[in-house]
């Protein structure tokens, strides 16, 4: 196989299973389509218990041998898969964008978001140390050392369908692990791909096995993980309600849990920030994707003192984006992924209107392009009554609330169960240091909109999750410590 592939010969549409391309052991198939037309691209084996098991399976043998490759070599191998994803940007960018309908430019973006994660945790595989204790008897030496888990269970939404995988995939065969994951039912197409090119990279059969299933087949595939006592890890990254169901039922058999679930971000800008940087800093962090990030700004509370001129420079921008298909080279802002996504945005922002939002830009589907669009939108007047401060729209809407105090803003931002991003514009320094501590999220944007690096931790608190990706951090949790205490050395 040539390394550099065409867009058509990276639609794999079965599963991969110990180095292997099978259909669902019950050859049932499920249709996946293009959000801004609803064409079909791919009809892709629909798996169930049966071949949750034969992943798990072959994961479990390939194990031993993945866990005693030297370092140096599992790292070999993944600066192998990063070196491909880099050569086939381009064709990963265009699959990501048809199957998941972000601008081309955007889907290009993830495939080296994605792959920069690759690289880093290559790189840390070779770093995984333990310690040698203080000795603290004569005749004994202690010491800890880190071992892969096992078997991880990898399930991913589809808003980054390269990215959210690989950033799973990586630190878990960095580790040690072997790895059986489910991509989200609306986007499998680039996960399978991406499998194509660990394999081609020299991951060994039974490594990493990857199977698709429908919403509705899901449930038994996962499930058969959950309770398999040899999966020792599931690491998830979807919607708060599944995140629970995962820790419940795996409960039964304890096994180690990362969880990044969703977010209701804060973005504050106070009387004292640089408008036109928060203008800027607000665009780049809320429409990244059309809005479809857990880290998008989801409440925007600006102080009195700037409110009015903030929202009109806002609105002012935010008209001028550019909404297309992701075949468009102009396209700044894509489809919604499917019909559901829509209809929670329409739900969300005629119930701020009906309760007394102002429209300052959008506010309405754009139905002449296709069935999934919706114009960026601002409105103000935004209160803590309306729908859209509670849940996350996950869509191109902005509400603006308003303030008047420091304590005000903070306690508002913090009224949430969810902890994930904040952010906040300002530029007075002590200020920075308060709010800094005072917001409760895993990740705070300061002065800054754009926060995404492999080499930051990523992760929430309060009920966004537990567990981190990226960092120094990343590979803890696919690690356990193992102490050892020899004796009779005197
Ligand atoms: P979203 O609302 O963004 O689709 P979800 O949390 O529903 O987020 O989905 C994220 C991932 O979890 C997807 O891969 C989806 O198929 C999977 N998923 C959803 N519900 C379940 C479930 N009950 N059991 C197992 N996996 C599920």
């Amino acid at each position: 196989m040539a390394s550099k592939l065409e867009l058509k010969d990276l639609i794999r549409p079965d599963n991969f299973i110990d180095g292997k391309w099978v259909a669902a052991a019950s050859g049932k198939r499920f249709g996946v389509t293009n959000p801004a037309t609803g064409e079909v691209i791919a009809d892709v084996a629909d798996s169930g218990e049966a071949d949750a098991r034969a992943a798990t399976d072959a994961a479990a043998r390939a194990f031993p041998a993945w866990r005693d490759a030297l370092p140096k070599e599992r790292a070999a191998v993944l600066h192998r898969w990063h070196d491909l994803m880099m050569e086939n940007a381009d064709a990963l960018g265009r699959l990501i964008s048809l199957e998941q309908g972000k601008p081309f430019a955007e889907g290009r973006g993830e495939v080296l978001y994605g792959a920069s994660y690759v690289k880093w945790f290559a790189d840390e595989a070779t770093r995984i140390y333990g310690d040698i204790i203080p000795q603290q008897q004569r005749g004994k030496r202690m010491t800890a050392v880190k071992e892969p888990v096992g078997i991880v269970a990898a399930i991913t939404p589809w808003n980054f369908p390269l990215a959210m995988i690989a950033r799973k995939i990586a630190p878990a065969l960095a580790a040690g692990c072997t790895v059986v994951g489910k991509p989200a039912e609306d986007t499998p197409l680039t996960a399978l791909a991406l499998v194509l090119l660990a394999h081609e990279a020299g991951v060994p059969p039974g490594v990493l096995n990857l199977i698709a299933a429908s919403r509705e087949n899901a449930v038994s595939a996962v499930a058969s993980w959950l309770h398999d006592s040899r999966v020792r890890k599931i690491t998830f990254t979807g919607s708060t309600p599944v995140g629970k169901y995962l820790a419940r039922e795996s409960a039964e058999t304890l096994k180690k849990l990362s969880l990044e679930l969703g977010g209701n971000a804060p973005f504050i800008v106070f009387d004292d920030a640089d408008l036109d940087a928060a203008v800027t800093g607000l665009l780049v962090s809320k429409f990244r994707n059309g809005g479809q990030t857990c880290v998008c700004p989801n409440r925007v509370y600006v102080q009195s003192g700037v409110y009015e001129k903030f929202g009109d420079m806002l609105a002012k921008r935010v008209a001028a984006l550019k909404v297309a298909p992701a075949t468009d080279p102009d396209a700044q802002i894509g489809p919604m992924i499917n019909a559901r996504a829509i209809d929670k945005i329409v739900r969300h922002v005629d119930d701020a209107v009906a309760q007394g939002a102002r429209v300052l830009a959008g506010g309405k589907r754009l139905t002449a392009l296709g069935p999934n669009y919706y114009a960026p939108t601002v409105l103000a007047d935004a209160t803590s009554a309306m729908q859209l401060s509670c849940e996350e729209t996950f869509g191109p809407v902005v509400p603006l609330f308003r303030f008047d105090d420091e304590a005000e803003a903070l306690r508002a931002a913090n009224d949430t169960p969810f902890g994930l991003a904040s952010y906040f514009y300002s530029q007075d320094i002590r200020r920075i240091d308060r709010v800094s501590r005072g917001l409760e999220a895993g990740i705070v944007g300061i002065n800054e909109g754009a926060l995404a690096s492999e080499a930051a931790p990523f992760g929430g608190v309060k009920e966004s999750g537990y567990g981190r990706e990226g960092s120094k951090y990343g590979l803890d949790d696919y690690l356990s410590i193992k102490y050892l205490c020899q004796g009779g050395l005197e």
